[in-house]
């Protein structure tokens, strides 16, 4: 749903393109969030932290990590 390409990301509300790589933290705390997924294997599990782009025309937010093909089954 992010699109398909990593270099320039799309917002989804106006179709600008976003601006990358922007820390996500959370507010009031030392921690930031991670996204992991639990599997069977070694090579079955997928961790990641997640990333935001900004767009610069409404404001709107996305969240995507870097290792997202660590998550295809
Ligand atoms: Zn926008």
């Amino acid at each position: 749903i992010w699109g398909l390409c990593i270099l320039k990301r799309i917002c989804q509300q106006c179709h600008a393109e976003m601006v990358n790589d922007c820390a996500v933290t959370v507010q009031g705390g030392m921690y930031g969030i991670k996204i992991s997924r639990k599997g069977n294997g070694l090579f079955n599990k997928a961790s990641a932290i997640p990333k935001a782009a900004v767009c610069p025309n409404c404001g709107g937010v996305a969240f995507y990590i870097d290792e997202y093909k660590q998550f295809k089954k």
